[in-house]
């Protein structure tokens, strides 16, 4: 093909992209405990799996670490948006350790029903990532009636022990093409298979797959923003391929965007995962003007207006201090 003049090039501009409810609460809650507390702020594991965010706030004074046995006895800290096991609750409170639970309340959410399904001795098949926080966070709430599903092989093959007493939850942030092909396999080979109460899929997540869904077709080249383990943005990045787009690359930063992906591109599709910062997009968006993609047109697919309320410990906190 021949290279694209100027004037037909563009950039589709997924909406809604970016920031979630979840994830707002989350850097909000370590940034006001960094203000009333100062530095240093513990955090148990990357409070969201975003580079920038988590680069920024080590430069504020935040120490990341894996485990709890970290950092130091009675220190403050907070619980990443993934959520926690019952177990790293526990530990927390043996080494009177003072804690911010910023677990995102969708998150929450998934853990009780966990805990009422797991209460009604039903078994759960959690579709998700095994090894991801989040699913590491529910299946401790209740390991002896969880079992992990990654994908469609596995729910194939999993055993269960009364076919009639299944339900199925899920990590939140999942490619819902995918979760619905999981769920297809097994309501074939356990018909009596229940649903969970509400969606386990969040809002931010089928929304910013709806909205990659809409534009990848038009598309050229899909760039999406977000970190390698961020799961809602790599699944941008396939739904982006599946659906049409010719190439789909993610990016943490504008830096790494490659020119040699701009060769015969019109259009180029642009979106970013949940735990994305709008000022990354706006990098790639200046790029991808110096490219010669000026014209930039905001594809809306739905609007957004949750917002959730500040982690309780915290709320108590700012109250008391006034
Ligand atoms: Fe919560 Fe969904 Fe955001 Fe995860 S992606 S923090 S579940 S709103």
């Amino acid at each position: 093909a021949a290279a694209p003049v100027s004037g037909d090039k563009r950039v589709l501009l997924a909406a809604p992209r970016g920031y979630c409810a979840g994830v707002d609460r989350a850097v909000v809650a370590v940034e006001k405990a960094l203000e009333h507390h100062g530095a240093p702020v513990y955090v148990r594991k990357e409070i969201v799996h975003n580079r920038h965010v988590v680069d920024t706030l080590t430069e504020r004074g935040v120490v990341f670490v894996e485990e709890l046995d970290e950092i130091p006895e009675g220190a403050l800290t907070v619980f990443s948006a993934h959520g926690v096991s019952p177990a790293v609750v526990q530990d927390a409170e043996r080494r009177s350790l003072r804690t911010i639970d910023a677990t995102c309340p969708l998150v929450t959410k998934v853990h009780r029903e966990a805990v009422r399904f797991a209460k009604q001795d039903k078994q759960i098949l959690l579709i998700g990532h095994e090894g991801h926080e989040e699913v590491e966070g529910t299946y401790g709430e209740a390991p002896e009636h969880t079992t992990v599903i990654n994908d469609v092989a596995e729910a194939r093959a999993v055993q269960v022990a009364d076919p009639d007493n299944l339900i199925w939850l899920s990590q939140t942030t999942l490619s819902v093409d995918e979760t619905l092909e999981i769920v297809a396999v097994l309501r074939e080979r356990f018909p009596n298979l229940q649903d969970p109460p509400s969606d386990d899929i969040c809002y931010a997540t089928s929304n910013r797959q709806a909205a990659i869904k809409s534009i990848s077709p038009e598309c050229d080249l899909v760039i999406i923003v977000g970190s390698a383990n961020s799961s809602n943005s790599v699944r941008l990045k396939e739904v982006a391929a599946e659906y049409g787009a010719s190439r789909a690359e993610r990016v943490d930063f504008a830096s790494q965007v490659d020119e040699s992906w701009f060769e015969g591109v019109s259009t180029v599709g642009l979106s970013s995962g949940a735990s994305v910062p709008e000022v990354l997009i706006q990098d790639v968006l200046a790029l991808l003007a110096e490219y010669g993609y000026g014209q930039v047109d905001e594809v809306v697919t739905a609007e957004e207006d949750i917002m959730f309320s500040l982690p309780k410990e915290l709320r108590a906190e700012l109250k008391r201090v006034g």
